[in-house]
């Protein structure tokens, strides 16, 4: 949690539109709700996420921004950016890593989100995709050390972006989660912004029972778990 001092700004990085809205929507709506600048950087075209054999790849792009923008804005979201890196191909190279340090150097946010890149399967239950794996951890080096050394990408500081530390780190989709968020109160605004996304899974009542279920705890409550860093120095 930032201090009064220190700017409340939080930069959630996913791979592909809908990643932060499962991964973070509820804490993210919460720290909206108490005044906190968000940003959502969406970092493929999503070009990918479709069976409809009739849509084309241009109409999925477009929708799927469409669908970000308005789940961001049912959020309370402030802005959502998107790059424009092939959806199923991203791979972490020096083009990646500068995209998210200009963003981190532009933005300045205390607390970034994203996808844990540690594990290839995460509980026994799913695979960490590629491109999830390739923002996580293009994301952490960007956090550290690259966007805080102004001798990284120094062309930067030519566009006034100046060198930035970020604070906090929490990574959704962890084996090993250490810190919990109670999203009891906000887990309907949640799946409010996840059914945005029509193009994947809209309303679909089997996909509402399965979200819901998703993030209930044993003792009823409803949890967004993440592991958090905070970065001392
Ligand atoms: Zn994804």
């Amino acid at each position: 949690m930032a201090t009064p001092e220190e700017a409340q700004v939080a930069l959630v990085i996913a791979a592909h539109p809908d990643d932060g809205d499962f991964g973070c929507a509820g804490y993210a709506a919460q720290l909206a709700a108490q005044g906190w600048e968000i940003h959502f950087l969406v970092c493929t075209n999503g070009a990918k996420g479709t069976s409809d054999r009739n849509m084309t790849r241009e109409r999925l792009i477009a929708l799927r921004r469409d669908e970000q923008r308005e789940a961001c804005r049912r959020m309370g979201v402030s802005d959502v950016h998107f790059l424009d890196n092939e959806d199923g191909e991203l791979v972490y190279d020096r083009r990646l890593l500068e995209q998210l340090v200009r963003y981190i150097r532009m933005l300045r946010p205390h607390t970034v989100f994203t996808h844990d890149p540690t594990d290839i399967i995460v509980r026994d239950s799913f695979i960490n995709h590629p491109d999830h794996r390739a923002t996580g951890t293009a994301s952490l080096d960007a956090i550290y050390p690259t966007a805080r050394d102004h001798l990284n990408f120094p062309e930067h500081l030519a566009e006034g972006l100046e060198p930035h530390r970020v604070r906090e780190v929490l990574l959704w989709g962890s084996n090993q989660p250490n810190f919990d968020v109670d999203i009891s109160t906000g887990v309907d605004r949640k799946i409010h912004a996840l059914t945005a996304h029509v193009t994947q899974f809209g309303d679909r009542e089997d996909f509402i029972t399965f979200v819901r279920e998703r993030w209930k705890a044993e003792d009823g409550r409803y949890l967004e778990q993440f592991r958090r860093i905070v970065l001392q120095f």
